[in-house]
C-alpha cells in the first residue's frame, strides 16, 4: 500500500467528526462505496444513513469507500493500491460486502473502475467463493438497474434502510464460522431471493426481438417474474440523518434530515416524483426528536425532501429547530409553496441565495411537463427575497422537453429579464443564476417514451439563452454538456447491452467516443428513439408503484392527445 494515499486518508479521517471506528473481530464487514469523490459522496444523506444504520448494529462493521480523486490514480496504479475504506484503511477485497450507492447515472463508470482496481472480477460467474458479494443499492438501483446489472451478484430494489439489516441478517445465518475459501455464493444469493426487493440479475434471462428491443424477461424457477420495490414501511419509526461533519463537501458543515420521501406534484419529467411514491411526510413529532439529537451535533441543518417547501407542518418545522437554536438550510424550494415565515427563516439562518426551478421559460410549458408555477408566482417569489434582504437568486431550467418551440427558449431569457428587474429594482445588487440542464426522458415518469433531443440542436439552444442575457451584468447561466446529457440517456434507458459499453469506457479511461466507437450497440436506439406505447422496457419486469396506464395517459395529455381532467 501506498503511505502517501495512507496519510492523505488519515489526515482525511482526521478532519471529520463523527465517523465510527471498530474493531472487525468477529463482525460482518461491509463496505459502503461510494463511486465518486469524497465530497459528492459526503453530501448523499441516503449514503450516510446507511452507514449510521449498519453501525448501530454490534455485530456489523461499516466502512466507507470513495472513488480516489483524479491525481491520485496513477499513485495506486505505480504501487499497487486497490481502493481501501476510509476508517480502517484495508483494502475491498477484505470486505465480505462491497455495496455501491448508486444515485447518478454518470457514476456507472466508476463502479467498474473500482471493482478493476480492486482486482475483483467484474461478473459474478467469474468471482471466486472468498470474494466479497457484490451488490448495488440507491435510486439508480430501482429505477433501471439493468445497465450494472451483468456486474452485481444482487441488486437492493427499493429504500434500504430496512432491508440492509435483513441482508446482513441472512448473511450471518448461511456464512457464520464458515471459512471464505469455502463459501457458497449461489447458496446464499438464493436464500437472499426470500427477502423481498432482493433482485438476482442472473436469475431472469432477457430475450430481444430483432429490432433489439427486449422481448420477455424469465425469471429462473420459483423467482418472481416482478420484482416489486422495497418501501420503508412507517418513516416515523427510522431517522434519515446525517451526523458525521466534514470540511471537505458542500454540505459537510450542516447535519442534513430528511423531512418525508416522495412529492405528490406530479411533474412529468421527474423521477423523484415517481418512484419514491405513495408520499409520506414524517410526524412533527419525530422529526422533534431527530432535531433534539441533530442540535447536539451541530447548530445548522439542512432538510432534505423531494420537495422540502411542502411538507405541510413547515411553520411547526421552523418553530421546533427555532427552539433547539439551528439554523436551517434548503436546497431547492417551490415558487409557489413560498411563505414570508420560511424565507424570513433562511435570512436569518444567513443565506444568501434563494433557488426556484421554473424549469421552462412559458407558462404553456410548465403546464406541459406540469410543473404549473406561473409567471405571477415567480415575481412573488422575486419580492418576497428582496424584502428579506436576500440578495441571490438560482432558477433551474431544463431544455429539451417534449412540445418545446423557440418561442419556449427565446422565452427564458426573456423571463430572467423580468425576474431581474424584480430583484434589484431600488438599485439592489445580487445576482441571478440561470442553471439550465438537458432534458433526460427518465423511466418511471410519463415522458419515458419520449426522445432526448440531438445534442447539436440543445448546444443552438444554450447559445441562444447565453446570447439573450449577455447585455445583463448580474445575470449569469451555468449548463452542464448536452453530450454528458446524452451519455446519461443511454445509461439511464439503457439494457444490459449498455454494461458492454460501460465496461468499453472502463477500460478506456473514461474516453467514451473511444468505447462507443468500439461498440458493437446504437447509442442513438437509445438515446434518440421516441418509443412506442407498447414497447417492452428494459425496466419493466420492476415495479415501483406507478401504473403503465397511468403514465401513458399523462403522457398522451402533455402532447395534447387526450384532455387533462377538468375541475
Ligand atoms: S415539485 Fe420537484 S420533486 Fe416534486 S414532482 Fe415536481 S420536480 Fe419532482
Amino acid at each position: 500500500m501506498s503511505w502517501k494515499l495512507k496519510k492523505k486518508t488519515q489526515d482525511l479521517l482526521a478532519s471529520e467528526e463523527g465517523f465510527i471506528k471498530k474493531d472487525w473481530g468477529g463482525k460482518v464487514a461491509f463496505a459502503l462505496v461510494y463511486p465518486n469523490s469524497y465530497a459528492v459522496g459526503m453530501s448523499n444523506l441516503g449514503f450516510q444513513t446507511i452507514y449510521w444504520h449498519l453501525n448501530q448494529r454490534s455485530d456489523v462493521v461499516c466502512e466507507r469507500v470513495f472513488l480516489p480523486d483524479p491525481e491520485d490514480w496513477d499513485e495506486h496504479r505505480r504501487t499497487g493500491t486497490p481502493p481501501f475504506s476510509l476508517e480502517s484503511q484495508r483494502p475491498l477485497s477484505d470486505f465480505d460486502f462491497v455495496g455501491f450507492s448508486v444515485t447518478y447515472e454518470g457514476d456507472y463508470i466508476n463502479v467498474l473502475r473500482l471493482l478493476g482496481l480492486a482486482q475483483i472480477p467484474l461478473r459474478p460467474e467469474e468471482r471466486r467463493p472468498h470474494d466479497p458479494l457484490i451488490l448495488m443499492g440507491g435510486v439508480c438501483a430501482f429505477s433501471n438497474p439493468e445497465p450494472l446489472a451483468p456486474f452485481m451478484d444482487f441488486v437492493v430494489v427499493g429504500e434500504g434502510e430496512e432491508i440492509i439489516e435483513e441482508i446482513v441478517e441472512g448473511y450471518r445465518a448461511a456464512f457464520q464460522g464458515v471459512l471464505p475459501s469455502a463459501r457458497n455464493r449461489e447458496a446464499l444469493l438464493a436464500k437472499l431471493t426470500s427477502i423481498p426487493g432482493i433482485y438476482l440479475p442472473h436469475a431472469y434471462d432477457v430475450s430481444y426481438h430483432d429490432d433489439g428491443t427486449v422481448s420477455a424477461v424469465h425469471p429462473r424457477s420459483g423467482l418472481p417474474g416482478i420484482v416489486i420495490k422495497r418501501r420503508l414501511g412507517d418513516v416515523n419509526d427510522f431517522q434519515t440523518i446525517s451526523l458525521l461533519k466534514t470540511p471537505k463537501a458542500e454540505y459537510g458543515h450542516m447535519a442534513l434530515l430528511e423531512v418525508g420521501k416522495g412529492c405528490g406534484r406530479g411533474c412529468r419529467f421527474c423521477l423523484e416524483g415517481e418512484i419514491y411514491r405513495p408520499v409520506r411526510h414524517r410526524s412533527l413529532d419525530a422529526l422533534r426528536e431527530a432535531v433534539a439529537k441533530l442540535s447536539k451535533e451541530s447548530k445548522r441543518v439542512g432538510l432534505v425532501g423531494a420537495c422540502v417547501s411542502d411538507y405541510p407542518w413547515i411553520g411547526g418545522l421552523m418553530k421546533i429547530l427555532e427552539e433547539y437554536g439551528v439554523e436551517i438550510s434548503i436546497s431547492s424550494l417551490r415558487a409557489d409553496s413560498l411563505t414570508e415565515e420560511l424565507v424570513a427563516s433562511l435570512a436569518r439562518g444567513g443565506h444568501r441565495t434563494l433557488t426556484v426551478a421554473p424549469e421552462a421559460g412559458t407558462e404553456r410549458l410548465r403546464q406541459v411537463i406540469r410543473k404549473n408555477i406561473s409567471d405571477e408566482q415567480l415575481y412573488a417569489a422575486c419580492d418576497m427575497i428582496r424584502a428579506h434582504g436576500i440578495p441571490n437568486l438560482k432558477c433551474y431550467f431544463m431544455i429539451g422537453q417534449p412540445t418545446e418551440s423557440d418561442e419556449d427558449i427565446e422565452a427564458i431569457p426573456d423571463l430572467a429579464a423580468r425576474l431581474r428587474e424584480r430583484l434589484f429594482r431600488d438599485g439592489r445588487s445580487g445576482q441571478l443564476t440561470l442553471s439550465v440542464s438537458s432534458f433526460v426522458p427518465k423511466p418511471w415518469t410519463p415522458f419515458q417514451w419520449a426522445p432526448f433531443d440531438l445534442v447539436e440542436r440543445l448546444e443552438r439552444k444554450l447559445q441562444t439563452i447565453k446570447a439573450g442575457v449577455r447585455r445583463f451584468p448580474n445575470v449569469r447561466v451555468f449548463h452542464e454538456s448536452p453530450r454528458e446529457a446524452f451519455l446519461q440517456a443511454v445509461l439511464a434507458r439503457g439494457d444490459r447491452g449498455v454494461g458492454r459499453l460501460i465496461e468499453l469506457a472502463a477500460q478506456c479511461e473514461g474516453d467514451w467516443r473511444k468505447a462507443m466507437r468500439a461498440w458493437e450497440g446504437d447509442p442513438t436506439f437509445y438515446a434518440h428513439r421516441a418509443r412506442p406505447l407498447d414497447e417492452r422496457f428494459p425496466w419493466d419486469h420492476f415495479e415501483v408503484g406507478v401504473k403503465k396506464t397511468q403514465l401513458i395517459r399523462e403522457y398522451q395529455r402533455a402532447l395534447g392527445l387526450t384532455p387533462a381532467p377538468t375541475g
